[in-house]
């Protein structure tokens, strides 16, 4: 039998009908076909090979087609494969929302499901606008980090910070407060920059990346300064939705971002690797108190936001498997493991000269090349070209490289990794 699709011209067909996100495609180069992913490594049409430093965008971090799971959601397959989650129920989603609640943080009581990050936090923005709302409250104003990044849809947008991704958009937000993170240094004026916010009792939830924000270059922040505005937040009755679809599931060396600071969210949005890089899902889990402010004789106090897919059975077995190795000795072992690596890495990188913010947390570790940059342009780009080059799948943001790398990586791959880092610092 021929093959229904012919592997070297996938580049010039992909150009007739597809659109890609994130990209400018007047001025962007070809789309790279990749024709297979196994553990930590993905190949190319040409059969050259990539090792997934980034874990391909946060998901798969136990490798990719991890026989475990694959088993797992190929026997889900032929057993129930779809089906309606309001009015009926099945066994993997109540097995996973047993699992989750053994890793999440104690407070966490309650799941909904979506089906990405978006509409993960789009739900977690929902319930707390919603929540005052049936409380008789008039809070309707939402308090974000500036450069915060919470995905594409209406709420989502309108919470992140302005940028090339939501600017088209902003006549159409809802409405929404911003504070700067903080990095130590500043944590009293932020608390007082806060306060100024908060002062009318208009703001009904803040939302935030715990300690880690991904898209705005793997910022970090104080965990001391993060507490303090959780507390502040907390003391006027304003919801705390941690947005954990980045850094949740272990990479910050913890299950959650959450884990490392003492004051609880209310609300946690979850998705990427929740299911392992191997089907969409997303989750938003929530507090009895958050739930119980729903639960009414009254209709409309109801939680009326439901997506088809939701609590899919296969991507429920995927994120049951996820969980189950995520919890197992071995995984558990190769997260220290990385992370004490990737900290010896940052100890020998701040003593080059060329280079500055050395960090590391868990499995991700990131830096700044000291060169000008605006974050889209072209030394992106040609960071980019230079990794893939050598066989290692990055994605810089502006002049920050990190990594993310699965936890199954071996020394070896670690390696090489670290290796082309400090080749490009050379070069560049
Ligand atoms: C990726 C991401 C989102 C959006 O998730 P999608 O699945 O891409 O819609 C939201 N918040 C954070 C912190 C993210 O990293």
């Amino acid at each position: 039998m021929r093959d229904i699709v012919e592997k070297s011209d996938l580049t010039e067909r992909d150009k007739k009908h597809l659109w890609h996100p994130l990209t400018q495609h007047k001025t962007s180069a070809d789309m790279l076909p990749i024709i297979q992913a196994k553990g930590c490594t993905l190949t190319d049409d040409q059969g050259k090979e990539y090792i997934d430093a980034i874990s391909s965008w946060y998901t798969a971090v136990y490798g990719h087609c991890n026989p475990y799971i694959t088993e797992k959601v190929a026997a889900q397959m032929t057993q129930l494969d779809q089906v309606v989650f309001s009015g009926f129920t099945h066994q993997p989603a109540i097995e996973l929302s047993e699992a989750l609640m053994k890793v999440l943080p104690e407070n966490q009581q309650k799941l909904f499901f979506n089906d990405n990050g978006s509409t993960a936090t789009e739900i977690g923005i929902k319930m707390a606008l919603q929540y005052h709302h049936n409380l008789g409250n008039d809070r309707k104003v939402m308090l974000a980090f500036e450069e915060g990044f919470h995905g594409d849809t209406f709420g989502a947008m309108s919470v992140s910070g302005l940028s090339v991704y939501n600017g088209a958009f902003e006549d159409h937000f809802i409405r929404v407060e911003r504070i700067p993170v903080p990095n130590g240094e500043n944590n009293d004026e932020v608390l007082q920059i806060l306060k100024k916010r908060i002062a009318d009792h208009s703001i009904a939830g803040f939302i935030y990346e715990p300690l880690i924000q991904g898209a705005a270059a793997m910022k970090f922040h104080d965990i001391d300064g993060l507490n303090s505005i959780l507390k502040t937040c907390r003391e006027h009755d304003i919801i705390l939705v941690a947005d954990e679809v980045m850094t949740g599931f272990g990479k910050t060396g913890k299950f959650f971002a959450s884990d490392h600071i003492e004051e609880k969210p209310d609300i946690i949005c979850m998705s990427k690797a929740l299911t392992a890089g191997l089907l969409p899902m997303g989750l938003t889990s929530c507090s009895q108190k958050i739930y119980d402010a729903f639960y009414s004789d009254e209709l409309a106090k109801g939680l009326f936001h439901g997506h088809t897919y939701t609590a899919n059975p296969l991507a429920c077995a995927a994120a049951l498997a996820g969980l189950e190795l995520l919890i197992s000795e071995e995984i558990q072992q190769n997260i220290g493991h990385i992370s004490r690596r990737n900290k010896d890495f940052c100890e020998k990188l701040k003593e080059n000269s060329k280079v500055s913010n050395v960090r590391s947390m868990g499995v991700i570790m990131a830096f700044e090349l000291n060169v000008e940059t605006d974050r889209y342009g072209s030394l992106r780009n040609q960071l980019f070209k230079f990794f893939m080059d050598k066989g290692v799948f990055l994605r810089p943001l502006g002049n920050t490289i990190y990594i993310l790398p699965p936890y199954v990586i071996s020394d070896a791959e670690l390696n090489i990794v670290y290796n082309t880092i400090e080749t490009c610092i050379s070069e560049f």
